[in-house]
C-alpha cells in the first residue's frame, strides 16, 4: 500500500492530507488532496502574530472553515487585521468573517422575521434538518454559536463510516459540501450567535433569546435543538484559573489537523486516553513534534489498533503517564504541565497541551425552559415522562410540543455523523405531522390556513361570548 502524506503552509494556507492509497481508493485520495490543497487566496490576507491568542484562534477558524489565506506574520502585540478583497477588518469577529468571506449567504429576512422553524446548532443534525425543512417549504433559520459543520469538522482522521464517500471524507470537506448545497436554498443564518434561552409564547409559538440585548430575540413556530456536545474541561480545582488563562495560549480543547504544522519540533502534552487523544498523539508524532506526553488518568482506553500504533512510538517519541494534570504554568505562553500520579509528581515541559477528555451536552441554556433532560441530554418521544404530556409525543419531539431534538444532544444517541444526519431529517418528518394538526404555528400570516384560522377565531369567540351571555341571562 502506498502512503501519501502532504502537508504545507508555505503559501500561508494550512493543508494536511494523509491517505493510504490502495489502487481502489486512489480516486478518492486525489480528490481529497485536491480539496485540501488550495492555491493561496489573494482575497484573504492576514497581518498579525500567528503565535498569539487571537492569531492562533483565527488560524484555527480559517482552517476549520476551509478558507485559504496569505499570512504576513508580524511581531508580537501588533494589531491583528484581516484584509478581504483589500478591505481591512481590524480584530475581526467570527460573524464579521462569515459574512465578509461569503461562507454563508447574508440573511434574506430581517432579524424580527417570524420563522416556521429555528434550528439551534449548525452541525450535521441541524444542517440536514434545515435542508429538509427548507425543501418542504418551511421558512428556516439556523443559529450557530461557532462554525457551521459542528464537531465533525475537528475530526483528525477521515470520516469513513458516512455513506457516499468510499475512501472516507474529511469533516471540513463534508461541512463545505453541505453548505454549498444549502446555499442553493432560502435558509437564513445567524453565525456566531448562541441561543441563551427558550420560551413558549401564548400563541403556542417559541421565542429564542440570542444575545444580551432584549431585541435579540427570534420567533418560530417550531424549534429543532441540534446543539450537540462541547468538550469537557479539566476543572483543576485551585489551579482552575491556569486552565482558563492559558486557553489558546498553549491550552486547546481537541486538536485539529492544521495544528501539526504549528507543533513541528515542539514538546506537546495530550491529556486523555481515548480515541481522540490517541489520534492527536499520532498526528503530532507523524508531524515532526520533538516529544509527546500522553497524560491519561485511567491509562489508554482507546481502540486496540490505535493503542498498538501508539506503543510502536513509545518510548522514542510518545511517553505515556498514568497520572492527572494538576496545573498549567508559564508566563504569557504555556511552558509546562504539572502532572501527579502514583509514580509521578513533576512538571512536563510543553508549549502546547491538547485536552481530549470527552464531552457533555450543550444544554445549560435550556434550564428553566421546560425541556426534560437526563444527565444533561434531551429526552424525546419514548424517553419522556408521558404523564406530563397532553398527547403522545411525535418521534424526536421533546417535552415541549413543537420542539424537537436530534443528534448528539439527544438522550441515548450514538454519536455518529450518519446518525445525526438521519435524525435531523426524521425530525422534519415529525414537524410536517405537527403542522398538519397545528397550522397556526406556521409563520406566513398571509397564508390561506391563517386566514381560515383567523375567521374561525372570530366565529368561535363570538359564539363563546353569545353562550356566556346566554348562561348569564337574568331568570325570566
Ligand atoms: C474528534 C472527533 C472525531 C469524530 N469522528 C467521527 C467519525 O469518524 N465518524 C462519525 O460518524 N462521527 C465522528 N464523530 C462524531 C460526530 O462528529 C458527531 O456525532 C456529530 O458531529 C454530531 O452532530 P450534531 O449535529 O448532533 O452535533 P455537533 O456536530 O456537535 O453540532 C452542534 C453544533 O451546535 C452548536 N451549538 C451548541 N450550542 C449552541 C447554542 N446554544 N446556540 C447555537 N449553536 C450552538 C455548536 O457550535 C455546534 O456547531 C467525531 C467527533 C469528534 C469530536
Amino acid at each position: 500500500m502506498l502512503a501519501l502524506l502532504a502537508t504545507g503552509n508555505g503559501a500561508g494556507y494550512d493543508y494536511v492530507v494523509e491517505l493510504d492509497m490502495s489502487p481502489e481508493s486512489l480516486e478518492t485520495a486525489l480528490e481529497e488532496l485536491f480539496f485540501a490543497w488550495n492555491p493561496p487566496n489573494p482575497r484573504v490576507k492576514v497581518a498579525g502574530c500567528a503565535g498569539e491568542r487571537e492569531g492562533s484562534s483565527l488560524r484555527r477558524f480559517l482552517y476549520l472553515n476551509g478558507v485559504p489565506y496569505i499570512w504576513d506574520d508580524r511581531t508580537k502585540h501588533q494589531e491583528l487585521t484581516v484584509h478581504v478583497d483589500d478591505v481591512p477588518i481590524l480584530h475581526p469577529t467570527p460573524s464579521q468573517l462569515y459574512v465578509a468571506l461569503g461562507i454563508i449567504p447574508a440573511p434574506s429576512h430581517p432579524s424580527s422575521y417570524p420563522y416556521d422553524l429555528v434550528v439551534v446548532g449548525g452541525g450535521p443534525a441541524g444542517l440536514s434538518a434545515a435542508l429538509s425543512a427548507s425543501l418542504v417549504g418551511l421558512s428556516t433559520l439556523v443559529i450557530e454559536a461557532h462554525r457551521p459543520g459542528g464537531t465533525a469538522t475537528t475530526s483528525i482522521n477521515l470520516i469513513r463510516n458516512y455513506l457516499g464517500f468510499p475512501g472516507g471524507v474529511a469533516g471540513t470537506r463534508l461541512a463545505k459540501l453541505a453548505l454549498e448545497q444549502m446555499a442553493t436554498l432560502d435558509i437564513d443564518w445567524r453565525p456566531s450567535y448562541s441561543a441563551c434561552s427558550l420560551r413558549e409564547t401564548k400563541g403556542g409559538r417559541y421565542e429564542i433569546q440570542v444575545g444580551k440585548h432584549p431585541d435579540d430575540v427570534v420567533s418560530a413556530g417550531m424549534v429543532l435543538l441540534a446543539c450537540g456536545q462541547k468538550p469537557n474541561r479539566l476543572a483543576l480545582g485551585e489551579a482552575q484559573q491556569t486552565e482558563e488563562y492559558f486557553l489558546n495560549r498553549g491550552v486547546y480543547y481537541g486538536a485539529v489537523p492544521s495544528d501539526r504544522l504549528v507543533e513541528v519540533g515542539k514538546d506537546v502534552v495530550i491529556v486523555g486516553g481515548g480515541d481522540s487523544a490517541g489520534q492527536a498523539a499520532l498526528l503530532f508524532a507523524k508531524g515532526g513534534s520533538e516529544s509527546i506526553a500522553i497524560v491519561a488518568r485511567d491509562g489508554l482506553t482507546m481502540a486496540k489498533p490505535l493503542r498498538e500504533e501508539i506503543y510502536d512510538h513509545v518510548p522514542t517519541l510518545i511517553n505515556v503517564f498514568r497520572a492527572k494534570v494538576t496545573e498549567f504554568s508559564g508566563t504569557e505562553q504555556l511552558a509546562a504541565v504539572g502532572v501527579r500520579g502514583k509514580w509521578y509528581d513533576f512538571p512536563i515541559p510543553a508549549t502546547s497541551a491538547y485536552i481530549n477528555i470527552g464531552g457533555k451536552p450543550n444544554t445549560e441554556w435550556l434550564r428553566g425552559s421546560g425541556i426534560e433532560l437526563d444527565d444533561g441530554y434531551i429526552k424525546t418521544d419514548i424517553y419522556l415522562e408521558t404523564r406530563a404530556r397532553r398527547r403522545e409525543a411525535l418521534p424526536f419531539e421533546t417535552s415541549l410540543p413543537g420542539v424537537f431534538a436530534a443528534g448528539d444532544v439527544r438522550v441515548k444517541s450514538r454519536r455518529r455523523v450518519g446518525q445525526a444526519v438521519g435524525q435531523g431529517t426524521a425530525a422534519v418528518a415529525s414537524m410536517e405531522r405537527y403542522v398538519q394538526d397545528k397550522p397556526r404555528v406556521l409563520a406566513d400570516p398571509g397564508s390561506t390556513a391563517h386566514l381560515l384560522l383567523d375567521i374561525l377565531d372570530v366565529v368561535d369567540s363570538a359564539a363563546r361570548r353569545g353562550l356566556k351571555q346566554w348562561l348569564q341571562r337574568p331568570p325570566s
